[in-house]
């Protein structure tokens, strides 16, 4: 099986947004257009650390703001992130499956998905 997809949403004037939204933010369109942003590279935008998590997210928890270019525009998406990042840097999307641990959380296990996207450096290989 392979992974979600990390979508962008778009409306016909070309503006995206993550997550999506039943009307465009910007102008108010459906947005009716969707790009999969699983496997492309993104660049942190600004990023920030959470020192006081809720029960079952690790502590600390780093959050970026990760740009994304989409068509002749950008989209940005804010995801944790497995490792301490900096501005500009290059990272891809990785998979997890439990971006929480659901023994600890304060919501029943059952009553929602716990898996998501966290954000990869990509280092100099
Ligand atoms: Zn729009």
């Amino acid at each position: 099986m392979s992974d979600p997809e990390l979508l962008a949403h778009g409306c016909p004037n070309g503006h995206y947004t993550n997550p999506g939204h039943e009307r465009c933010p910007t102008c108010g369109e459906s947005q009716r257009e969707t790009v999969d942003l699983a496997d492309r590279t993104g660049e942190v935008l600004t990023w920030t650390e959470s020192t006081a998590t809720p029960s079952g997210v690790r502590r600390p928890n780093t959050l970026a703001v990760v740009v994304f270019h989409v068509a002749d525009t950008t989209v940005s998406v804010l995801g944790g992130t497995t490792e301490p990042v900096a501005v500009g840097d290059a990272v891809k999307p990785e998979y997890v499956p439990e971006l929480r641990d659901p023994d600890v959380a304060v919501r029943e296990a059952a009553s929602q998905a716990w898996d998501g996207y966290r954000f990869r450096p990509v280092r100099d290989e």
